[in-house]
């Protein structure tokens, strides 16, 4: 399978930056606050094979962890790893000649930091019924699009437009065994 060069990888760490940026403004959280510890983004050369999916662009993994000093409260907490699947993004890339890598993956990880920034506030439950899971799909891709309607970055609206017309399949998302 096609995976993503060093160059892939540079572009695509410095969107996610920016998704991270523009969430986290979007929803009022300081820097301080959960959003950076709570998840990490993953690319295919990193993913143990039941990471990997065929279809969708990324796949939500959940984790729980619990905290060894117990002093601080609450001792379990859920981490998230975005894991992006390189060779359907390079496909789509190849096949949608309008889709560059920064804007797209700018798109899809702020798409994923909102799923989970609702998954950690219970406005949407990770393990949901199907007929959920699709209104919840459609819900973030809303947002989504609310979020980077205002952003000015090269070839945004492109990938804003192709969303528009396309908004399915929706994320994997699957439960890992606790980490402790
Ligand atoms: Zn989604």
């Amino acid at each position: 399978m096609d995976t993503f060069d060093p160059d892939d990888i540079a572009t695509i760490n410095s969107a996610a930056a920016l998704a991270e940026e523009l969430v986290s403004n979007h929803y009022k959280m300081s820097a301080s606050q959960w959003l950076k510890r709570r998840y990490d983004i993953r690319t295919l050369s990193d993913l143990d094979p039941g990471e990997i999916i065929h279809g969708p662009f990324a796949q939500i993994i959940r984790y729980e962890g619990h905290r060894r000093d117990r002093s601080l409260g609450s001792s379990a907490y859920d981490f998230y790893k975005i894991c992006l699947q390189d060779h359907t993004i390079l496909t789509a890339l190849a096949q949608y000649r309008q889709l560059q890598l920064s804007p797209f993956i700018l798109y899809i990880v702020t798409h994923e930091l909102i799923h989970i920034v609702r998954f950690t506030r219970f406005l949407q439950q990770f393990d949901a019924a199907p007929e959920d899971r699709l209104a919840e799909e459609k819900r973030v891709h809303a947002m989504t699009h609310q979020v980077l309607a205002p952003v000015r970055v090269s070839g945004l609206a492109d990938v804003l437009e192709f969303y528009g017309e396309w908004r399915i399949p929706y994320d994997g998302m699957r439960q890992q065994q606790n980490i402790s």
